[in-house]
């Protein structure tokens, strides 16, 4: 007779995950911060523990007459330093795990950047690109009322990810503003501008990755006129970060996308590859490159390469092969643990997704605020604290990995995790 206690939660490993899931990933970097944590470390399990996750059933009826069931998930990791805060993504291969791993990342990366707030996240298991407008309103809709008990302005703030978007957000405000009956703009971001949303917010991560990059090239001594940069995922992330490297004189190598992968030694023309991007929903048809195998983006020349698709994507082979000097995680997880080992013995920096990404929730911080204040700021004065916050919080961690002789990632956990348990500490255990 087996005595073993169930270790699975949605059909995933959950108590003891694989070391490749993002819950097992995000499971390691704790363990690698808690020896730099001091007395503090005494509340470190209470990083390993979500404060609350929902799972929710999200029926809606097809354009064909027939109803489908969607799993729905919205996980608070933490709430010790503030609302939740995080987004919500809609992708076919959305599981708990994954959204409790990238929960706790938002939780991190708040405090990475001294936002007041916790972390959570949202998804849905489905496949957008299969659904009408209709079919995504009423999903977005029924979701966001499943979800209703435990988000709000002061509660849990939802935003886009993922397949999400400013349009799938005005749906999720007026949904919990009916259910509340009153006009409550501060209960996602990511809005359009004149639902209250913030100026420079679509830009937003995409920005910060540019500049925690400049930061970090600075540091290296690596040029970034004439750098050769290779992005993954081309989405609101990868795209917008790429416009200002190409800026800056970078020249763009490579683009990897769920369309395909291109390839130019000489750089893209950003403004025809932009059109391509625009009119196909997609970079794979683009003409001004070379369109190469998938695996053979991570063999590409380059100094700079950004992953900012989905997790994992960094395994200890692609470590081994690829050729950048730095990497530049817009994605959230997408290095796995033995791979983060290869890169730091091989001498190539990765600024860390909890810092590097963090330029949108940044901005969504400055929406929320200005929602609550109903006055709006410039797009230069958004784009202005933005970098400050950025330049600032890394100068905090680059010192703090100096000091105690730690990588960036690791030194990005001290830096929040002092802060996110001091809180916990302060607050004290209830009852
Ligand atoms: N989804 C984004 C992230 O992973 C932004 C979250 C937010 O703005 O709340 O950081």
């Amino acid at each position: 007779m087996s005595t073993a206690l169930p270790t699975t939660l949605s059909g995933l490993s959950y108590v003891n995950p694989s070391p490749s899931s993002p819950w097992g990933t995000y499971l390691s970097q704790v363990d690698r911060v808690i020896p730099y944590l001091g007395p503090l470390a005494r509340w470190a399990e209470t990083l390993k523990h979500p404060k609350r996750t929902l799972i929710v059933d999200v029926p809606i009826e097809m354009d064909d007459g027939t109803v489908r069931h969607f799993e729905g998930f919205r996980v608070q990791h933490n709430l010790s330093r503030g609302p939740g805060k995080g987004g919500v993504r809609y992708h076919p291969a959305v599981t708990l795990e994954e959204v409790m791993a990238l929960a706790a990342w938002m939780t991190v990366k708040n405090a990475a950047v001294n936002l007041p707030y916790g972390g959570a996240k949202g998804g849905i298991r489905v496949d957008p690109k299969q659904l009408s407008m209709k079919e995504l309103e009423k999903l977005t809709r029924r979701y966001t009322s499943e979800i209703g008990i435990i988000i709000g302005p002061q509660q849990d703030i939802p935003a886009p990810d993922v397949n999400t978007n400013a349009q799938i957000m005005a749906w999720m405000m007026d949904t919990y503003s009916m259910n509340v009956g009153a006009t409550a703009t501060g209960v996602v971001t990511g809005k359009p501008i004149h639902l209250g949303g913030s100026l420079g917010r679509v830009k937003a991560t995409g920005r910060g990755v540019f500049v925690t990059g400049r930061e970090a090239a600075r540091r290296l001594g690596l040029k970034l006129d004439g750098a050769r940069v290779a992005v993954q995922g081309f989405g609101n992330v990868g795209s917008a970060a790429a416009e200002l490297f190409a800026g800056a004189g970078a020249k763009i190598v490579a683009v990897q996308d769920h369309t395909g992968t291109i390839f130019n030694p000489k750089g893209f023309d950003m403004h025809d590859l932009m059109a391509t991007l625009h009119a196909e929903g997609g970079v794979g048809g683009f003409k001004g490159g070379e369109r190469i195998d998938p695996e053979a983006f991570w063999d590409v020349d380059c100094d700079i390469l950004i992953p900012a698709a989905l997790e994992g994507q960094i395994t200890p082979e692609r470590a081994n092969r690829l050729k950048a000097k730095l990497v530049l995680e817009g994605a959230n997880g997408p290095t796995l643990p033995e791979a983060d080992d290869v890169l730091a013995d091989r001498g190539v920096l990765v600024v860390p997704d909890v810092i590097c990404n963090a330029g949108g929730v940044t901005v969504s911080y400055f929406e929320w605020v200005q929602d609550f204040s109903s006055f709006f700021w410039t797009e230069d004065e958004i784009n202005v604290r933005l970098d400050k916050i950025m330049v600032d919080a890394l100068r905090k961690i680059w010192d703090t990995a100096d000091r105690l002789k730690i990588s960036l990632r690791t030194a990005t956990f001290a830096v929040a995790c002092e802060r996110i348990l001091m809180a916990r500490q302060e607050r004290g255990l209830y009852p």
